[in-house]
């Protein structure tokens, strides 16, 4: 299992990582069965936004002993209603369910706080600026949650609330499908078949401004939906045909900023799926040339940091060296820790000797000699050959 510093709370956690759909009305033999291959495989973390107590209690059993080494992101404003789940702001509700989750998982603390599922700006405002951000700062100053997220499927939200330095993870909704899509507050546009029905051309900007705003103010996603709801891996996908279960999780993992995939799987063959993404090859992958062939989408001319078009004679990192580029162009400027990481890259754009073999592979078209001259020029001053 391979490892990634979750942004600015430097937490280490694993590439793949639990989500807790399907442990809910389950037994404890299912839950055991599921921990027990997930820990042996190495994962360190999940994601907990379900209020179902019983759940809470048999994950607070797989724990213990293990808590410290486990990280947790647990959501604040779920509560548990007639036997199901719902979201809330009443204070009081907020409060109890926080309490019960502590009880419910052995524990005196929470790694990440995750305000749960905010969609629209004016709802993220409210949050800012109201009782339960204060709560959860609260929370945060007696030490009993370590660190404040929010999750959220709208990037316009998730930028307000990844730009305003009051959260230090976001989970979000990152599939290459709902990439394609403008924000809207209504979260279902993301898989309604009609979203999809006209061609769609590229990544949706204010989606890459998040994921590269993330990168940069060091706000770690984890991420939810990697498959879409499991829609992304049917043959009716939205992407008019079928992708792989590692094609997903590579792509998720391919976004700047992003640490983790959590997995909402609901069987242990499902999971072990997940976490054969750990030792699958290169090939298996890689998803540049499945989504260059896709019916419905085009991605021409942008840079989707797959790495198809390694490699390079001269070493370079060209998914990398393209990631830097494009997240200083997006600030204006270079930011001094990308600066710092270029600089440290074992072969930088100047060794570029402008031999176009990248280019032949690239199956979206990225004008990658030109970027490496830009990168070249904007880093050290100096000029691709
Ligand atoms: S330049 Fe093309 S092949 Fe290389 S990482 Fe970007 S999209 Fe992939
Ligand atoms: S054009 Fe530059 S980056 Fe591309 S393969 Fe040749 S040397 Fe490498």
């Amino acid at each position: 299992m391979k490892y990634r510093t979750l942004g600015r709370t430097g937490l280490q956690v694993s590439e793949i990582g639990l989500g807790c759909e399907g442990f809910s009305g389950r037994d404890e033999t299912f839950t055991k069965e599921m921990f027990g291959l997930a820990l042996e495989h190495g994962v360190n973390c999940m994601d907990l936004y379900s209020p179902d107590p019983e759940m809470r209690s048999r994950i607070g059993r797989m724990l213990r002993g293990k808590r410290e080494s486990f990280v947790m992101q647990a959501h604040l404003c779920t509560v548990w209603k007639d036997g199901q789940y719902q979201r809330t702001r009443d204070m009081e509700e907020v409060k109890a369910s926080f309490e019960d989750l502590l009880t419910r998982l052995q524990t005196d603390y929470i790694d990440i706080g995750m305000i749960h599922y905010v969609d629209s700006v004016d709802e993220w405002k409210e949050i800012a600026d109201g009782e339960v951000m204060q709560y959860a700062f609260r929370l945060k100053a007696e030490g009993r949650i370590r660190h404040v997220g929010i999750s959220s499927h709208n990037p316009a939200a998730a930028l307000a609330a990844v730009g305003s330095g009051l959260v230090d993870v976001l989970m979000f909704s990152v599939n290459p499908c709902y990439d394609l899509l403008p924000p809207d507050e209504n979260c279902e546009s993301l898989w309604l078949e009609s979203s999809y029905e006209k061609p769609l051309l590229n990544m949706d900007p204010d989606r890459e401004k998040l994921y590269e705003t993330c990168q940069r103010l060091g706000v770690g996603i984890t991420v939810m939906k990697a498959f879409g709801g499991g829609d992304l891996l049917s043959p009716h996908s939205p992407a008019g045909m079928a992708l792989t279960v590692n094609q997903c999780i590579h792509y998720a993992l391919t976004r700047p900023a992003v640490a983790s995939v959590m997995s909402g799987v609901r069987s242990a063959e499902e999971l072990q799926a997940n976490l054969d993404y750990e030792t699958a090859s290169d090939s298996e992958r890689d998803y540049a040339s499945a989504f260059a062939a896709l019916p419905k989408i085009s991605w021409q001319g942008h840079c989707m940091y797959c790495g198809h078009c390694a490699p390079c004679p001269q070493g370079i990192d060209v998914a990398t060296v393209t990631k830097f580029l494009n997240l200083s162009k997006a600030q204006g400027a270079v930011p001094e820790t990308v600066r710092e990481h270029y600089a440290a890259l074992a072969h930088t754009a100047d060794a570029c000797i402008q031999c176009g073999a990248c280019e032949s592979r690239c199956p979206f078209g990225v004008p990658i000699r030109e970027n490496m001259k830009e990168a070249a020029a904007l880093f050290t001053g100096s000029s691709a050959k």
